[in-house]
């Protein structure tokens, strides 16, 4: 049966744009840590006589930036804040202030992003958050930058739809524009054609994980694909997902555009977009995820995996480019994608949270390339660049192994001097007195003392 459903699959991505400040306050926007409803004002809870202030100058340039990410053409147009408007205990103005809506101008359309087509990006404000069990409402989140992608139903199946996803947000992470910590929000379209018969379009709302849309495009298309097999019809509707018993459930028959009574913010200026601006911005763009992968490929010649691995943290794909201007690039490879991630990840921490620098790994791995240590040693330095590096070869001078007979011998007459109980019992026939004499002199050295010349040195000196 599988083989007969082609799918069309759209959906709507939202997620939290990255900004130090609320859309139209000057509200924080670290809603996770701080104490519900701390980081609020009159504007963001909705306080009659309460004014938006000018919409925040980073959001726009961040939506822009997606915008162009994405390959839109961005609207030179006069773009209008909408009001729109629906009762829920999480709005406190009765309206949502956003770009989309009915006769709207997105900030980009047209777009392409992997061979999907985009239809639109746009902006709006998240409301509070509302918890419908205990009813208790957190303002904290109310007002916070949201990103709006629309992509045309240029999907066939859950797969392409989670690869792409996990793509997407990847490449959003090179421009720290979507808070990928809170997750994206997204709202599904699938409708299904068997064979020549054709349902209807049907909608998810609100699925909260890449897993989730996941298994509700999967549920959903096995779930019209019966019906279309049983001759009934497939309706337009609006369903929701029942994560715990992995099915989608109608919410509402008949898709009648809701009335959000949709009108012009009176309050806010209409924005425009200079071409200078996005000329601006274009220049600041980053390299995409995928170009990176293949330019990765062809001029360091390296896997694919490594390349992805590289490639799927800004920081590292740069550091691995710096370490190659010294080291060959397989080499350097290697050890940033397994030594370097293993000593992060055993720390739990992201490169730039800590501080290493590109040339004292340089001078690690040289260190290797030219046999002075050994990579058993190099990693164990590496062990200790978190959370700062140092320079390697100092390191090693202090902690080269002592083998000089007479350090060695100086140690040992201080030792002996310490441990008279120990001389004693030795001289009385106590072999096992010696091995604790040992043991003092290699703890003095913090270990650096050659054993077996202590061994000799001692034997020596509690001969006479
Ligand atoms: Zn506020």
């Amino acid at each position: 049966m599988a083989d007969k459903i082609k799918s069309k699959i759209g959906i709507e991505i939202h997620g939290y744009l990255i900004t130090k400040e609320k859309l139209f306050c000057r509200c924080a926007t670290n809603y996770k840590e701080a104490v519900p409803n701390t980081n609020i004002c009159p504007i963001c809870t909705g306080q009659p006589g309460s004014k938006p202030m000018l919409p925040n100058s980073e959001a726009l340039k961040k939506i822009t930036a997606i915008a162009l990410m994405l390959k839109c053409r961005i609207n030179l147009k006069k773009i209008v804040w909408q009001r729109k408007h629906y009762d829920w205990p999480d709005l406190p103005k009765g309206y949502q202030d956003t770009m989309s809506g009915a006769y709207s101008v997105p900030v980009g359309e047209n777009g392409e992003y992997l061979g999907i087509k985009i239809r639109e990006v746009h902006l709006e404000e998240d409301p509070a958050q509302w918890n419908p069990d205990t009813g208790n409402i957190d303002y904290n989140r109310s007002g916070l930058p949201l990103v709006e992608i629309v992509t045309e139903p240029d999907f066939s199946d859950s797969k392409q739809v989670s690869k792409w996803l996990n793509k997407l947000v990847l490449a959003m992470s090179y421009i720290n524009a979507l808070n990928s910590d809170a997750g994206i929000k997204a709202d599904i379209n699938i409708s299904i054609n068997i064979a020549g018969k054709q349902g209807e379009r049907v909608e998810i709302k609100n699925l909260n994980s890449i897993s989730a849309i996941e298994k509700a495009i999967n549920y959903e298309i096995l779930r019209q694909a019966e019906l279309l097999e049983k001759n009934v019809r497939v309706r337009m509707e609006t369903r929701a997902f029942d994560e715990t018993k992995n099915v989608t459930i109608l919410m509402r028959e008949k898709e009648i555009a809701e009335d959000y009574r949709f009108i012009p913010d009176p309050d806010l200026p209409v924005i425009q977009i200079k071409q200078e601006e996005i000329d601006k911005t274009e220049k600041t763009l980053p390299e995409l995820p995928h170009l990176k992968i293949e330019r990765f490929i062809k001029r360091y010649k390296i896997d694919e995996d490594s390349a992805a691995v590289l490639s799927s943290n800004l920081e590292l794909a740069n550091f691995f480019e710096k370490i190659t201007s010294k080291i060959n690039a397989e080499t350097a490879a290697r050890w940033v994608t397994i030594e370097l991630l293993r000593i992060l990840n055993w720390n739990k921490k992201e490169l730039k949270q800590v501080d290493i620098k590109p040339e004292h790994f340089i001078e690690l791995l040289e260190m290797v390339e030219k046999k002075k240590i050994t990579e058993l040693v190099a990693k164990q330095i590496l062990n200790e660049f978190i959370p700062k590096s140092f320079p390697p070869a100092e390191k090693m001078k202090k902690a080269s192994i002592i083998e000089g007979k007479k350090e060695i011998t100086g140690i040992c007459e201080k030792v002996l001097k310490e441990n008279k109980q120990a001389v004693d019992d030795y001289k009385s026939g106590k072999q096992e007195a010696l091995k604790f004499l040992i043991g003092r002199v290699i703890e003095k050295t913090q270990r650096r003392a050659n054993p077996k010349i202590v061994y000799e040195v001692l034997k020596e000196m509690l001969k006479g």
